[in-house]
């Protein structure tokens, strides 16, 4: 994610996001959701909007546990409270029914009802297959959380200007390690999301002359729906409405589109004169230093949203408040932070999406890297008005005003940290943005560019589609760079348990 903070004491604008371990990546070993969706309408704005589903998910067991339950992350009740969150509600999983071989499955929600667990009918054993058909639906508010639905300009509730986003919705496995599935509450400062890559086939029924867009290949039948398959991917997101339109361009073989409103000639323009541009800049830049991307498209989505952006595998979502035409920011405040975002969710495609890690525990293993990536783009596209020492500096100053707190912890660790004068969500993202993009930059001056690149290129081809944790980052760390180099950096940084004897 991207997120704006803005305080009297602080006002930075940040950047947000995260994805797992080990394991097969053959398609036989991958988790396949094969989904059919129904998105449904709004009488009036304000109303729930209803997204019917069925889902089978085919999991083969990798542990060494044999599953007599499986876990479903379910995001439906959490967005929901966070939209509401001044209203007194209490919101349930999406979740309807749970079959497998034919017969029902009993779960329950743990009490953060993200967090769904069904008690299989028949146990999966270690390297053995189960599949089970999911029944849900979604309840999707008006407004800016990641289910959400908007209209094109503000104020206006006019049916022919919705746009529905649906971040991650489908009911999918969270990471099974050490003995149990990854249960970390939802938080609306960041991402709780930690899953394996996997196959998704989703069919779509949306309302008559709706266009839509999602993770992976798009084709829309002559009835209108669209089906979508997207391959070794870590999550599935769908943006629809009508009167969409994109502008396309290729870059190293990557379609990349950018979306925007038939109605609005400000988000229109962005798209085709900032976005696009900046877009097809950006992959170009990071292949060359991070890696080749990883996917054979991009999306990039306008629509509303609580924070600046939000990555998905192949799918970005930038705020459209910064391609509109706004009071309170000049026209150079909006480009400034559309160009941020833009840049910092692409970076997230090969730190989070490609890259997986937990998003929970170890944020800073995707936020850092994102914000890096931006400083990387500034500085490889000539963008003079960004001084990259002074980042370098601000982004020190900001981990140390929050504590400098260690980087790799998790969030229940920063929020613990909290007091009124500085509360956890701050320490949070000053920490593993700011505070982990510190120990970037002052890693790669003590490497030096040549090796520092050579480490973040190795970083990014061996753990591709791979769940990497700190610790093997460190230890990667001290392989290329020596431990004398860098020991005093990594005390400063990180928690004892992370860093190589
Ligand atoms: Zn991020």
């Amino acid at each position: 994610m991207k997120k704006q903070i803005a305080s009297a004491v602080l006002a930075l604008a940040l950047i947000l996001t995260g994805c797992s371990q080990g394991a097969n990546n053959s398609k036989t070993d991958r988790t396949q959701y094969k989904a059919n969706i129904k998105v449904g309408t709004v009488e009036k704005a304000g109303d729930l909007l209803t997204v019917e589903g069925e889902e089978e998910i085919t999991f083969k067991n990798y542990s060494k546990d044999t599953w007599d339950n499986v876990v479903l992350r379910d995001y439906n009740p959490s967005n929901l409270a966070e939209e509401k969150a001044n209203a007194d509600g209490t919101y349930h999983t999406a979740i309807t029914g749970i079959t497998q071989d034919g017969k029902d499955v009993v779960f329950h929600e743990e009490q953060d009802p993200s967090v769904v667990t069904a008690t299989l009918a028949n146990a999966v054993k270690p390297g053995k297959t189960g599949k089970i058909t999911v029944k849900f639906s979604l309840k999707v508010p008006q407004g800016s959380c990641r289910q959400s639905y908007s209209f094109v300009d503000e104020g206006s509730d006019k049916p022919e200007d919705i746009v529905i986003a649906l971040g991650p919705f489908l009911p999918t496995l969270p990471v099974y390690e050490n003995g149990g599935w990854a249960k970390d509450s939802y938080f609306p400062y960041g991402e709780c999301f930690y899953t394996k890559c996997a196959d998704y086939d989703v069919h779509m029924e949306v309302p008559e002359g709706y266009e839509a867009c999602a993770t992976g290949s798009d084709k829309r039948n002559d009835d209108g729906s669209y089906d979508f398959k997207a391959a070794n991917v870590r999550d599935f997101s769908v943006l629809t409405g009508k009167n969409l339109g994109y502008f396309e361009e290729n870059v190293d073989g990557v379609s990349v589109k950018v979306w925007y409103y038939e109605n609005n000639e400000a988000v229109k323009k962005a798209a085709k004169e900032t976005m696009l541009p900046a877009s097809v800049n950006s992959i170009k830049i990071y292949n060359d230093y991070f890696g080749k991307y990883a996917y054979e498209d991009l999306d990039v989505v306008m629509c509303s949203y609580a924070y600046g952006g939000m990555e998905s595998p192949a799918f970005v979502r930038i705020n459209d408040e910064y391609a509109k035409l706004s009071a309170d920011m000049s026209e150079e405040q909006r480009e400034h932070h559309m160009i941020e975002s833009l840049v910092h969710e692409i970076g997230h495609e090969w730190f989070y999406s490609c890259v997986g890690n937990d998003q929970y525990n170890e944020a800073w293993l995707d936020e850092a890297f994102a914000t890096l990536a931006s400083m990387i783009y500034y500085e490889k596209a000539g963008d003079m008005s960004h001084d990259i020492e002074a980042e370098g500096i601000s982004w020190q100053n900001s981990w140390k005003q929050a504590g400098s707190l260690k980087v790799d912890l998790s969030y229940s660790e920063y929020a613990k940290a909290g007091t009124n004068d500085m509360p956890g969500e701050y320490r949070y993202t000053f920490t593993v943005y700011s505070g982990g993009a510190s120990f970037l930059y002052e890693l790669r001056k003590a490497m030096g560019e040549d090796s520092f690149r050579s480490l973040v290129q190795e970083w990014y081809s061996s753990n591709q589609n791979k769940e990497a944790t700190t610790k093997q980052f460190l230890d990667l760390v001290v392989k290329k760079a020596g431990k004398e180099k860098v020991n005093d950096l990594l005390n400063k940084y990180f928690s004892k348990e992370n860093i190589p004897a």
